[in-house]
């Protein structure tokens, strides 16, 4: 069973399975964004679908870390396909992951004839060239073309640096 609720701007559904809650979130984080409005779920794994979220301001970031630093409460914190949107933020403001770990996200790439896309990067799949501050490789769906990739490689994939030297802790 989904359940639906509007917090601001933003449309989220909730799933929850034994020992696992889900949140899906679309729209804008911003100042009409309460966190409070989000009802907890304890769960072993707490999955965030971030795929949706197209826009981030000061209030709107503000609150997500209150969001954040207490949703790591109730459970292991999972990003998973973040939005580049999500992406800068957590670059910029590394208290909005928490505890949490990144799965998946977007990266902007380009093709010389196509134009921009986004694609979506699989942390572990991708873990060598990540770890070495490689772009993964991406076709163009239309020409199948490898890609540029559309971004500062250093400072997008900024907020995995720190996976690898955080201790895994057990608890
Ligand atoms: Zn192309």
């Amino acid at each position: 069973m989904t359940k639906t609720l509007n917090v601001g701007s933003l449309k989220i559904d909730i799933d929850e399975t034994p020992g696992l809650a889900s949140y899906r979130m679309c729209g804008n984080v911003d100042e009409s964004f309460k966190q409070n409005e989000i009802p907890r779920i304890k769960a072993q794994t707490i999955n965030l679908d971030l795929e949706g979220l197209t826009n981030f301001n000061s209030c709107g970031i503000r609150e997500w870390v209150f969001l954040i630093k207490d949703l790591t409460k109730y459970g292991q914190l999972r990003f998973k396909k973040c939005s580049i949107a999500m992406v800068d933020q957590l670059n910029m403001v590394p208290e909005s992951i928490g505890n949490g770990v990144v799965d998946s996200f977007y990266a902007p790439y380009a093709c010389e004839t196509h134009g921009e896309s986004e694609h979506l990067i699989d942390v572990n799949s991708s873990s060598a060239d990540l770890h070495s501050h490689v772009a993964p490789e991406k076709n163009c769906a239309t020409c199948n073309t490898p890609l540029i990739f559309d971004a500062m490689v250093d400072s997008y994939f900024l907020f995995l640096s720190p996976i690898a030297s955080k201790p895994q802790k057990a608890s």
